[in-house]
């Protein structure tokens, strides 16, 4: 079973807690919840996994240093969990890793040795430091890190895409009501009336769409909205 909903931001996991609380509370099982780039990290799928049993689908962020380092990437190297070390793609096995704190989560840090990298042809393409330091790599915990490489290496492929793009009318849909329908500024004081005012607005943008849909047979003067990516996903789908 596939549910899409747009959940609280990463760093409030425990509005991800909630809702997944609320679906296994309601019967819901072994679900895969489809959510943005911005809440699927690899500590949260690992959480949902593990606490509700529930499969968190979205993209993992890319290195945001990757354009620094082009030669290669943390997925290019290998790890042996065993001996707490890495082995590059030129075979250099760096030095047992350090836990370290990152954001206050768990991560291990790892260096290679200095030596070897000042004498390896790749090091500024792989290093990404003019000062002839080692590589030094950010590794998360076993079961994160192990989920970022295969979500990072799946995301490039076609299927993965094509599957992600059951995302797409929530994506329209939610920015349609923040930003033209003023969703995230609230004209009440409290979650009852602010509820209210999120189901009038959900509302009132069904029959805006409505109105774009005319019977067949009928005309207007205005041109009809062409179909959304949604809509674009059903028909594909129904064909
Ligand atoms: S710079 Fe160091 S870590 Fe990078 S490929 Fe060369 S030897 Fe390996």
């Amino acid at each position: 079973m596939q549910v899409v909903t747009r959940p609280a931001p990463e760093q409030d996991i425990d509005a991800l807690d909630r809702i997944h609380q609320g679906l296994t509370g309601q019967g819901f099982t072994h679900l895969e919840h489809v959510v943005d780039g911005g809440y699927s990290g690899p500590d949260s799928i690992y959480r949902a996994q593990q606490r509700w049993g529930i499969t968190l689908f979205g993209p993992v962020r890319d290195d945001p240093r990757a354009g620094q380092r082009p030669g290669f990437a943390k997925e290019d190297v290998q790890i042996d969990w065993q001996a707490r070390t890495l082995t590059c793609p030129h075979g250099v096995t760096s030095l047992p890793w350090k836990p370290t704190l990152g954001d206050g989560h768990l991560r291990l840090s790892v260096l290679f040795p200095r030596r070897a990298c000042r004498e390896c042809d790749d090091r500024i393409r792989c290093t990404g430091n003019v000062d002839g330091k080692g590589r030094h790599i950010f590794l998360l915990p076993q079961p994160q890190q192990e989920i970022q490489t295969g979500i990072r290496r799946e995301q490039k492929t076609d299927q993965w895409r094509r599957r992600y793009a059951i995302r797409a009318g929530c994506e329209a849909t939610a920015s349609e009501t923040v930003h033209a329908r003023g969703l995230r500024r609230c004209r009440y004081r409290g979650l009852a009336k602010t509820h209210v005012q999120h189901v009038l607005t959900a509302a009132g943008a069904n029959i805006i769409r409505l109105s774009d849909c005319f019977p067949p047979g009928t005309s207007t003067s205005c041109r009809p909205r062409s179909p959304g990516q949604f809509l674009q996903l059903c028909q594909r789908l129904a064909t």
